[in-house]
């Protein structure tokens, strides 16, 4: 099985209305090279160019080859979502199931530009492609940045917020201070037991039960911080028990309380 990105310019072709509307699509092969390596069941992500509006482009569904590239002379039924004077005469297609479409875009091509690992793929350096055979080793990293953390990568986290596998991992917070009698009581003092994120307070849901529970957050990276010295006032944030889990969630991407507010926001 190999991967494969496709791509499509909305100034060309309808490419949201067409993934939106159809579970089978057909996409051309115009990489003539190509039609001899694509096979049933390849992985095929669908790639809208931004199509002049600049921060829109990149991988907008994940899809599977269901045949082999078939050659085709007339416009078929995707004709009508191109615009006048871009419809090719001839050329091989091939048809795909959609699996799962995300016209956000998920996967954005300005991230993938500040991705140490995925920023030399060919689709940034030379986006004039309609098809783009994709390494296996970039296959497995799109494959995470579209299917999100899988259950290893939540307990692995987990592991990780609990102090468990500290030193692994170049990049993590500060957990060891967060489980601190002392800072956790200042933090309380100062800061209060309402979630700093969503505003979330256990005694008022919770009631007695919840009465002075909140989880203390630390904000410094600790390769950034490697002082022991805690400042409960600037470095620990009270957060609810779902707000402070997200936060953590990609120990390679622990979020700021701000960004944590934005996603709450539906920004
Ligand atoms: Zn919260
Ligand atoms: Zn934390």
């Amino acid at each position: 099985m190999q991967t494969w990105i496709f791509q499509g310019n909305p100034k060309h072709f309808e490419v949201d209305t067409y993934l939106s509307e159809n579970e089978v699509i057909t996409w051309s092969v115009r990489q003539k090279h190509f039609v001899d390596q694509l096979q049933e069941g390849d992985v095929v992500y669908i790639w809208r160019s931004d199509g002049g509006n600049r921060g829109t482009g990149g991988v907008v569904a994940k899809t599977v080859a269901i045949s082999e590239p078939y050659t085709i002379d007339e416009a078929d039924n995707r004709s009508e979502h191109w615009t006048e004077d871009h419809v090719p005469d001839e050329f091989a297609s091939i048809d795909l199931e959609v699996l799962e479409v995300d016209l956000a875009p998920r996967i954005k091509r300005l991230d993938l530009l500040e991705n140490e690992q995925l920023s030399n793929m060919l689709i940034l350096k030379n986006p004039v492609n309609t098809n783009y055979l994709i390494s296996e080793e970039h296959a497995a990293l799109l494959e995470k940045l579209w299917e999100g953390p899988s259950v290893e990568d939540d307990l692995q986290a987990m592991e990780v917020e609990n102090g468990h596998i500290e030193g692994k991992l170049q990049t993590y917070y500060g957990q060891r201070y967060e489980r601190n009698a002392e800072n956790r009581r200042m933090a309380i003092e100062i800061h209060g037991t309402t979630c700093q994120a969503c505003g979330f307070d256990f005694e008022e849901v919770y009631g007695e039960r919840g009465r002075n529970f909140i989880e203390v957050h630390h904000i410094k990276p600790l390769h950034v911080t490697k002082e022991t010295h805690v400042n409960p006032e600037t470095d620990l944030v009270p957060l609810c028990a779902n707000c402070h889990r997200m936060i953590h969630r990609d120990p390679q991407h622990v979020l700021t309380v701000e960004e944590l507010k934005q996603l709450l926001e539906g920004k």
